[in-house]
């Protein structure tokens, strides 16, 4: 069976500002259970877990979004997921490198989903802009951070490759929620306490484009810096 990241927009369209929503979750969500993304006018971050999508906003509240609510750019698959190990006490770099070592599929999307408890959870939030939007790394400036201390939750990362850095942020894009509600976001650090490691290998991208989108599909993107804005915003 293919095994398939379906990806809606792409993280070099919200470098100039291309930020309008151009997929709903309803129909998201018909990609896929699990996933991550943000809203409109970069509105905060998304986390889809078990088909249920919640969205973090710029002051740090969780709540359920509706399937009215509309996505600039977000990943979703339908989860597959194979247990593989327990990992403890371990720093997010060193959780990427095991997790690196561990799945040996650096030239492939895969997804990681940890379920446990972290030491310390440091996310960040984007702040809903409206109209006319500025670029990526003006609007990422705004953005709020959150530290959280002995939480439980879950991590879900997405690896994408060096090749694809652009239509993805190379190397793991991870966000978080805690299992209470209490906080989440796009993970900017961590420390691992205890967590169950599960991995799904995609064998496909497929790669969705809002080709309804007027500014998307008149944008000259020749004079954006694509790639080191998306490392300075991501
Ligand atoms: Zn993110």
């Amino acid at each position: 069976m293919k095994q398939v990241l379906f990806q809606h927009g792409t993280l070099a369209l919200l470098v100039p500002g291309l930020l309008a929503g151009t997929m709903s979750i309803g129909e998201l969500l018909q990609h896929g259970d699990t996933g991550i993304g943000t809203g409109a006018g970069l509105d905060g971050e998304l986390i889809i877990l078990e088909g249920n999508a919640y969205q973090i906003n710029g002051q740090g509240q969780v709540r359920q979004v509706p399937a009215d609510f509309t996505v600039p750019f977000a990943d979703v698959h339908q989860a597959a997921y194979q247990d593989v190990t327990t990992l403890a006490q371990l720093s997010q770099t060193q959780t990427y490198q095991r997790l690196e070592q561990l799945v040996k599929a650096p030239n492939t999307f895969y997804s990681v989903k940890i379920n446990g408890s972290f030491q310390m959870m440091h996310t960040r939030a984007a702040v809903k802009s409206t109209p006319p939007y500025k670029t990526l790394v003006a609007t990422a400036q705004q953005q709020q951070e959150f530290t959280a201390h002995n939480v439980t939750g879950t991590l879900l990362s997405y690896y994408s490759p060096q090749l694809f850095h652009g239509a993805a942020v190379a190397g793991f894009h991870s966000h978080f929620l805690a299992a209470d509600h209490s906080m989440g976001g796009h993970v900017l650090d961590f420390v691992l306490t205890k967590g169950q490691v599960q991995v799904q290998v995609f064998d496909t991208f497929e790669q969705h484009l809002p080709i309804a989108d007027h500014d998307f599909m008149q944008h000259d993107f020749s004079h954006d810096n694509i790639g080191a804005d998306i490392t300075t915003a991501e």
